[in-house]
């Protein structure tokens, strides 16, 4: 049994078990990819004191980092199913996918997020190669040049303001017939002369030579006709989606699925913190998940030197 359980092993989840660990308490770590979204990121420049690194090597940094620590690492296993204590301070269960069962006295969270995809052909093909999700991370990339954003919500127009600062031209396509943020938002977006918006557009393809994007095609559902339009990248901005559905009965989340927690990571379950992309923390960075990971292991603490004596 331990006395902190982590479930998920990137940013947030390395750092709340190595916060865990350095309090001398009983720490495990479950994770079904060592890493998480970082091992899917090429160039990191973000992430304060390191100048520039890649994903990979971050983790690497992460891992070896961790495993200086006494902490039971449990890799390549998924988290199935949580049970709360039946009383407070008693052990909360774990389920693997495999069906093995772990319990705990608390439990900590950090199952992160994953990009919603568009599915369309060529969009994994080109990912990290024009295809990208993060605009913090990789506008920067695409200096001087002509982007698209999909998706015309409060995170695409968003995008869109933040990006026309960077790169020559910024179209967005929204498939609905209207754009669906915040009127100031789309207010900023239309007075700025670089920013083109096109409703009503669906895509069809993330088109490139082999080696990068140069463009995408898309349907105008009015019209019916496809169009062609040439671009270095495309960011895609429909929605990040919490890795937390097996917990839809067990603790509060948002309507988008996000958990709910309060100022030291705590959920709607006492024992229970969450930290990084899958709570409701308002934005979703490296170095903002390992924060919320340090902070939410010494919420746990506090509370685990706070039980009864039995
Ligand atoms: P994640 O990194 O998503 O880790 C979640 C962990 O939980 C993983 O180990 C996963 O396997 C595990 N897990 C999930 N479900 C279960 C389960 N049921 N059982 C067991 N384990 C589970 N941020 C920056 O600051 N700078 C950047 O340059 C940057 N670039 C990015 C580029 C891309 C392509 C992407 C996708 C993201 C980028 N981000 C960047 C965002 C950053 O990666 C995330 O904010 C950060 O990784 C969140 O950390 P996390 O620990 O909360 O979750």
């Amino acid at each position: 049994a331990f006395d902190l359980l982590v479930v998920g092993g990137g940013p947030a989840g390395a750092s709340s078990a190595i916060y865990s660990a350095r309090k001398g308490i009983r720490t495990g770590l479950i994770a079904e990819r060592f890493g998480g979204q970082v091992m899917d990121t090429m160039a990191i420049e973000n992430f304060i004191s390191v100048k520039a690194t890649q994903g990979p090597k971050l983790v690497q940094g992460l891992e070896e980092h961790v495993k200086d620590y006494d902490v039971d690492i449990m890799d390549n296993q998924r988290v199935a199913k949580v049970t709360p204590a039946a009383v407070e301070g008693g052990y909360i269960e774990v389920e693997l996918e495999n069906g093995a069962k772990a319990q705990t006295k608390t439990l900590l969270l950090a199952t992160g997020a994953r990009w919603r995809e568009m599915n369309v052909p060529g969009e994994k093909e080109y990912r990290g190669r024009g295809v990208a999700y993060c605009p913090h991370c990789d506008g920067p990339l695409f200096k001087g040049k002509p982007v698209a954003v999909i998706g015309g919500g409060n995170s695409g127009i968003e995008a869109a303001i933040d990006l026309a600062g960077i790169v020559s031209h910024v179209t967005v396509l929204e498939f609905d017939s209207k754009l669906r943020a915040d009127e100031v938002l789309i207010r900023k977006a239309k007075s700025m002369p670089n920013i083109d918006i096109i409703v009503n557009a669906q895509t069809t393809e993330v088109t490139g030579n082999g080696e990068k994007v140069t463009g995408l095609t898309y349907t105008d559902r009015v019209s019916g006709d496809s169009k062609a339009v040439e671009l270095a990248g495309i960011f895609v901005q429909i929605g990040l989606v919490p890795n937390s559905e097996f917990l839809k009965d067990t603790i509060e989340l948002t309507n988008r699925g996000e958990i709910v927690t309060g100022p030291r990571g705590e959920t709607s379950v006492p024992g229970i913190f969450a930290a990084g992309d899958v709570t409701n923390v308002p934005y979703k960075q490296i170095i903002i998940a390992m924060g919320g990971g340090a902070n939410a292991a010494l919420g746990a603490f506090d509370y685990l030197i706070r039980l009864p004596v039995h």
